[in-house]
């Protein structure tokens, strides 16, 4: 019997710490891999083309939505951000978990058309840690990070649409506490239909 890979969506607001929670994730479970997603934003100093994101001009993206390649894509704080197809496609077929890094709008796409992924909300301390993380990170302007936290208030009334809500303390704590979700989800109904085949095939 095949094993067939897992979506895993999270979502959070940015600056929350997401990123080095998935980072740690990734480096300590080979089977997990994360999908890279295309932008219209500008690259950041420290992004890599190609392991961050994609990033491409809006006309190039605009492309892309009109010849569906994308398994859902939204604006964010006037940028464009999408997750393309065909890594998904390619990626659940060879059983790999697969975790998907984007906004709750995306994310409400994702999970009309995949039922069967998992949507974890990674939630801030508080309002005030959030917006001290995004100055420390020194990345967007002063009006930038205004807008993020506009954001961030309306993405965090939308967490309940989420199976799990993960309050973001320590990078280790909380990629424990991540781990343990994933690994739960092997127990699930869905996920083992194998084991009740192996039981029953030599009744
Ligand atoms: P940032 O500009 O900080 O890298 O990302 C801004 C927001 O866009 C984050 O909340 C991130 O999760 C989200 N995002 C990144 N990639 C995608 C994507 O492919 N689709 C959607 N819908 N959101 C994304």
């Amino acid at each position: 019997m095949n094993k067939k890979g897992q979506l895993i969506v999270i979502s959070g607001p940015s600056g929350c710490g997401k990123g080095s929670v998935i980072n740690k994730l990734l480096k300590e479970n080979e089977n997990i891999i994360l999908s890279t997603s295309m932008t219209t934003r500008n690259k950041r100093l420290n992004e890599i083309e190609g392991k961050d994101y994609l990033f491409v001009s809006k006309d190039v993206f605009m492309s892309k939505i009109n010849k569906n390649e994308f398994v859902e894509y939204a604006e964010y704080c006037n940028n464009f951000y999408g997750t393309p197809k065909e890594f998904i496609q390619k990626n659940i077929n060879l059983g790999k978990v697969i975790i998907l890094e984007i906004e709750v709008n995306g994310a409400l796409q994702v999970k009309k058309n995949f039922s069967e992924a998992t949507f974890i909300f990674f939630m801030p301390p508080s309002l005030k840690t959030l917006k001290d993380r995004l100055i420390n990170r020194n990345t967007e302007s002063l009006e930038k990070i205004s807008v993020r936290l506009k954001t961030a208030m309306e993405e965090i009334t939308r967490s309940h649409d989420y199976d799990f809500i993960l309050t973001i303390d320590t990078v280790d704590n909380s990629c424990y506490n991540l781990s343990s979700i994933i690994n739960s989800l092997y127990f699930k109904y869905e996920n083992s239909k194998k084991i009740i085949y192996e039981v029953l095939k030599n009744a």
